[in-house]
């Protein structure tokens, strides 16, 4: 039989035809990435996240605040649908997760995600986890297993660090979806946790890889593309020194194996493929 003569009969095979589309569909639509950019915020030392509209606010009224943006991502694979950390868990006027409208604009549903991976659980990253529904805190993605490292987690409830908000925590242990890991492994075929402890001494980075594509995420330890042009150890860290090092690391992989890097606090583009030049990295937007 010749070629053509095969697929015309092919098509012609509704079941067939509905297979074929289906493979189509899933390659074409594998690893997508959105950002659900949750807004600019500034904060100061009592550690407040107070919302910073650049065209209504001014930066001097705010002395001695960091001004920081914050991006959640989710990833589309062909099995999940990845949300990676979870912002300051704000709402809209009409009480709604500002994560929540986020996913529907990108064309889900919360209860499709079905991984939420964090990098480490300090408020700016974790208290999106759950949210308060008729007056009850409760999971803000019900089908979704959370992925969060032991040390974190406990470091999270020792209470020695006021970044952490344990309330969170607790809905979150008597879930069921939470699950905790320990040092670099796999949590599928396409999805790997790396214990990377700079940033905070159990922060863990995330690779999602399928078809060639390969997503990078650093959390606090690779945050915005800047951070990748200069060299410096940051206070705020746990280890800066080491901290400084995994950007090195990271930036030199993400140059040789082509990853595409997602950076949580970046004020301009939250993606970007990067080069490596004279000893340098040049970070080239992705979207
Ligand atoms: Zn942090």
């Amino acid at each position: 039989m010749h070629i053509e003569q095969a697929y015309a009969q092919c098509m012609n095979d509704e079941r067939i035809r509905s297979f074929l589309l289906f493979i189509f569909y899933f390659l074409i639509k594998s690893m997508q990435v959105f950002s659900l950019y949750e807004g600019s915020y500034s904060v100061d030392s009592t550690k407040k996240f107070i919302p910073f509209d650049p065209a209504k606010d001014d930066k001097k009224d705010r002395k001695g605040s960091l001004f920081i943006h914050i991006h959640p991502f989710l990833v589309q694979t062909s099995s999940d649908l990845i949300l990676l950390d979870t912002g300051l868990g704000y709402r809209d006027e009409n009480g709604q997760l500002i994560l929540h409208n986020n996913i529907k604009k990108a064309g889900f549903e919360p209860q499709d995600v079905s991984l939420v991976l964090m990098s480490h659980l300090h408020q700016d990253h974790a208290s999106g986890m759950v949210w308060e529904k008729e007056g009850k805190l409760q999971l803000a993605f019900p089908e979704a297993e959370y992925i969060v490292a032991r040390g974190e987690w406990e470091a999270g409830y020792s209470g020695k660090s006021t970044s952490y908000k344990t309330e969170v925590f607790d809905i979150l242990q008597r879930s069921g979806n939470l699950q905790l890991v320990e040092g670099s492994g796999s949590i599928n075929a396409q999805v790997r946790y790396e214990h990377s402890g700079g940033h905070t001494e159990f922060h863990q980075v995330f690779h999602v890889e399928e078809n060639d594509t390969h997503y990078f995420f650093g959390g606090d330890e690779l945050p915005e593309p800047e951070q990748l042009l200069r060299k410096f150890a940051a206070k705020y860290d746990f280890d800066g020194k080491k901290a400084m090092h995994l950007r090195e690391e990271y930036g030199s992989k993400a140059a040789q194996e082509d990853w595409i890097c997602m950076f949580y606090h970046s004020t301009g583009a939250p993606f970007g493929k990067v080069e490596e030049k004279d000893g340098g990295f040049k970070v080239k937007s992705d979207q």
